[in-house]
């Protein structure tokens, strides 16, 4: 569950989440850029923020065999409901077709591994 409210590192000043979500994600008091997740940007790029979203579940290699890597992907996967570092699809700007892919740092700080490359 979100809190009501972010805070700014730059200026330290506690911003309402409707606030700072209708200002796409710039604080209002110094104009510092806060974290802003991959859908929401394309959502607001979007015409009438209607986005058609292509994400491949494609799967997911683990070639050192390691254990954590597994957990910790599905931590983030459930957490923040993302399959992969990136996000794409097809949306309309200002009344023009476009295929657009945006990376989310909250998938591993957007680490590219082969999933994130076979994206269409
Ligand atoms: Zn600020």
């Amino acid at each position: 569950m979100e809190t009501e409210y972010r805070e700014c590192k730059k200026c330290n000043g506690k911003i309402l989440r409707t606030v700072l979500n209708a200002n796409h994600s710039v604080c209002p008091n110094c104009g510092n850029y806060l974290r802003y997740h991959a859908r929401r940007r394309i959502t607001a790029l979007a015409d009438n923020g209607l986005f058609n979203e292509w994400t491949d579940k494609g799967g997911t290699s683990n070639p050192l065999k390691d254990e954590s890597y597994v957990e910790t992907l599905t931590k983030v996967k459930l957490k923040h409901n993302l399959e992969e570092a990136v996000i794409g699809g097809e949306i309309w700007v200002n009344g023009v077709k476009t295929v657009i892919g945006v990376m989310d740092t909250r998938f591993l700080m957007a680490s590219m591994g082969h999933v994130v490359g076979e994206q269409k």
